[in-house]
C-alpha cells in the first residue's frame, strides 16, 4: 500500500465556477520525493495545501501513513498530519536564532532534547556552526536550509515544500537544487515539491506530476518523460 494516497480529491473555491483540483488521484510511496509540474493557476498550491491540512477539500480523500487524514467524515488538522512545511519564503522567524527557529516546533521536547536535534539537523543541512545565528546574518541559500532544517526537526512522515527555488538567483538555484534532493535523500523523508520550473522538477524527483486546469496529466519519471515527449 502506498504512503501517502490522495482519492477523487477535488476543490472548488467558493467564489469559483470551475474546480481548482478536479479528482484527481495520485499515490506517493514512502521515500519518494514527487514535483507537482505545472503552470500558473493549474492547482498544484492548493493540492499541497489540502495535504498540508490548511485547504479543506470539496471532497475525496487523503490518507498518509494508514491515517485517514481528510474524507467526508474525518479531517486532521494539520499539526496532527506530520507534515514538516518548507514555505516559498522560508518564514524564519526573524527574532529568534537558527537554532530556536529549527526547534519551534518541538514545544513537547525537552530542553536537552531539543538542542540534540537541533544539532543533528543543522549538521544534516550543513550548517552546524549557525545555530548562534540570527535569519539574517545568513545567505538565502543557508536560510532556505534552515527552513528545511526546522521541517525535518520533528521527524515528518512527509516534507511539502511550494516552490523552494524560485527565490534564488539562478547560480545558487542550481547548487540548492542539489542540495536540497541530498538532504532529502539522507533524512530517508518522503517529499512533494511544488514547482512551475521543469528543470527543477527533472532535476529533484523520482516522478513528475503533470498538473494542468486542475486534473493531473501525466505521472513519470523525468527518465521516462525524456523518452517519450
Ligand atoms: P498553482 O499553485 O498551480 O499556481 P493554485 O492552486 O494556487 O495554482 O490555484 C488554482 C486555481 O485556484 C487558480 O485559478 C487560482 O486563482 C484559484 N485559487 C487559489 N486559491 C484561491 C482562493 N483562496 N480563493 C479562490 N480561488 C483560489
Ligand atoms: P503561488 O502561485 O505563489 O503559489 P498564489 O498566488 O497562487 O501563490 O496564492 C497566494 C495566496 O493567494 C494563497 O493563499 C492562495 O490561496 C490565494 N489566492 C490565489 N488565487 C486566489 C484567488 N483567485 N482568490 C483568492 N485568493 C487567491
Amino acid at each position: 500500500m502506498s504512503f501517502i494516497h490522495l482519492q477523487n480529491l477535488t476543490k472548488t473555491y467558493s467564489n469559483a465556477g470551475s474546480p481548482a483540483v478536479n479528482h484527481i488521484d495520485l499515490s506517493i510511496e514512502k521515500g519518494e520525493i514527487i514535483t507537482l509540474l505545472g503552470p500558473s493557476g493549474c492547482g498544484k498550491t492548493t493540492t499541497l495545501r489540502m495535504i498540508a491540512g490548511f485547504e479543506q477539500p470539496s471532497s475525496g480523500s487523503i490518507r498518509i501513513d494508514d491515517k485517514v487524514v481528510f474524507d467526508e467524515s474525518s479531517y486532521l488538522p494539520p499539526e496532527k498530519r506530520g507534515i514538516g512545511m518548507v514555505f516559498q519564503d522560508y518564514a524564519l522567524f526573524p527574532h529568534l536564532t537558527i537554532e530556536k527557529n529549527v526547534t519551534f516546533g518541538l514545544n513537547k521536547w525537552s530542553t536537552l532534547n531539543k538542542k540534540k536535534r537541533a544539532k543533528e539537523v543543522l549538521e544534516l543541512v550543513g550548517l552546524a556552526d549557525y545555530a548562534k545565528r540570527f535569519p539574517n546574518e545568513l545567505s538565502g541559500g543557508q536560510q532556505q536550509r534552515v527552513a528545511l532544517a526546522r521541517a525535518l526537526a520533528p521527524r515528518p512522515n512527509v516534507v511539502l515544500m511550494d516552490e523552494p527555488f524560485s527565490n534564488l538567483d539562478a547560480g545558487l538555484r542550481e547548487r540548492m537544487r542539489y542540495d536540497v534532493t541530498a538532504i532529502l535523500r539522507k533524512a530517508n523523508t518522503t517529499a512533494i515539491i511544488v514547482t512551475h520550473d521543469q528543470k527543477d522538477a527533472f532535476a529533484v524527483s523520482d516522478r513528475v506530476v503533470v498538473m494542468n486546469q486542475g486534473v493531473i496529466q501525466q505521472i513519470a519519471s523525468p527518465r521516462d518523460m525524456y523518452r517519450c515527449p
